[in-house]
């Protein structure tokens, strides 16, 4: 017999919620399709359940060639976009529906506003993933003109290389869905690190809802025989989370959907714990949840 449990505060987070449920909105009332710059969330079953409905994922780069009507609608996601593409899309004629997280909005306008402060006199330091678009969006703020450091470890060696000076003022921030641990670590090091005159400001910028749920899925996993972690592969906050789970309970395991469960990873008696990432669909941890019940 194996009990199975599923994390109540596991599922999307506020900002992948609103950015769906405009596309749908969008959808119902006018049909045909809806171009979405970016997966709007990165999760393949979800995303297929859309896709379904009509929306399609373009990329900035194919802008130009889409087949597309006067103000035709562009979604951007959550994650948000660098001021650049507002203007390529915008010369293109397309009418943006921006569903940029009101999060993200504030981080992207607090870079802003830090990047003028600084004026050429200190750097920006973005807390995360290279490459994410979140990041892209950020990084944007400031005419890409910010180190993005992904570890401590990373900051240490740019340090030591003369990269990141630290005879300056840093303002430094975090991508939303980063580990407020690694920010932690990387906020010590820099503030043991800074020159004397030299100011470090440190902007609290990890997602409330993100951050909260570090602390509760860490209970989860512990309270638990075993954990199964559902989440897309292009997820960064699935990753993430993930590495937390496994670190509280080594019997953690990675799937997308039902179809990548084992039976051998459970044993008779077992308490199973299904959570996932905040690009997970609720209703996908209940269709693995209920798999794992039929494993029996
Ligand atoms: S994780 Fe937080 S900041 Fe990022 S989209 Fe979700 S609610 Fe917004």
């Amino acid at each position: 017999m194996i009990e199975v449990e599923i994390d109540a505060n596991s599922g999307f987070c506020g900002g992948v919620i609103r950015a769906i449920r405009a596309a749908e909105e969008h959808l119902s009332e006018y049909g045909g399709r809806l171009y979405s710059l970016g997966a709007i969330v990165h999760n393949e079953e979800e995303l297929a359940r859309l896709e379904a409905r009509g929306l399609v994922t373009v990329s900035a780069g194919c802008l130009p060639d889409l087949d597309r009507g006067p103000g035709e609608p562009l979604l951007i996601r959550a994650h948000g976009e660098p001021p650049e593409v507002y203007g390529r899309a915008s010369s293109l004629g397309y009418s943006i529906i921006d569903c940029t997280c009101p999060v993200v909005l504030r981080l992207q306008k607090d870079i802003r506003e830090a990047y003028a402060r600084l004026g050429g006199r200190g750097r920006i330091v973005i807390f995360g993933k290279e490459g994410h678009p979140e990041v892209l969006g950020l990084v944007g703020q400031a005419g890409g003109d910010v180190l993005v450091v992904q570890d401590p470890e990373q900051a240490v060696e740019l340090v030591g290389g003369g990269a990141l000076r630290t005879d300056r003022d840093i303002e430094l921030f975090s991508q939303t869905t980063m580990n407020p641990d690694g920010y932690a670590s990387l906020c010590a090091y820099l503030r043991g690190s800074m020159k004397p005159g030299a100011r470090l400001v440190v902007h609290d910028t990890i997602c409330r809802q993100v951050a909260s749920r570090h602390h509760d899925l860490a209970e989860f996993a512990r309270g638990h025989d075993a954990v199964v972690f559902v989440s897309g592969k292009e997820s960064s906050n699935g990753k993430v989370l993930f590495d937390l789970c496994l670190k509280e309970n080594p019997r953690t395991v990675h799937v997308q959907s039902e179809s990548d469960l084992r039976q051998g990873w459970f044993r008779s008696g077992d308490r199973v714990g299904v959570c996932g990432a905040t690009s997970t669909p609720k209703w996908l941890l209940e269709r693995v949840a209920a798999a794992i019940e039929n494993l029996q």
